[in-house]
């Protein structure tokens, strides 16, 4: 199941890059991936293809799994874990299970 959406804030709680908080950049369902800015960095080497162009090594972000970070709640900045709250109008939201918080982003 997918808690984590775009832009909300995550710790990275197992693997290399452990105990990295960041933004989530990107979301990937169907294979439960996520990217996460400034976490498990690769290193590409681009090949300089104009003279204003500059050459050289392009830090950029890879996927990692869902299953290694945690949420971090905007409210109360513990890692927390979320269950499903549903509003007066019958809208679905996240709510952190530790400040009972609601959990919206876009
Ligand atoms: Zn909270």
């Amino acid at each position: 199941m997918m808690n984590i959406i775009k832009n909300d804030t995550v710790k990275v709680v197992s693997g290399n890059h452990r105990g990295k908080v960041g933004r989530v950049l990107k979301v990937f369902p169907k294979s439960n991936r996520i990217i996460v800015e400034k976490v498990n960095l690769i290193k590409r080497h681009t090949k300089r293809r104009s003279q204003t162009e500059q050459g050289g090594i392009l830090e950029k972000e890879a996927p990692i799994h869902i299953s290694n970070v945690m949420l971090v709640c905007p409210k109360c900045s513990k890692m927390s874990k979320t269950g499903t709250g549903i509003l007066a109008d019958g809208t679905k939201v996240r709510v952190c299970k530790s400040c009972k918080e609601m959990i919206t982003r876009e």
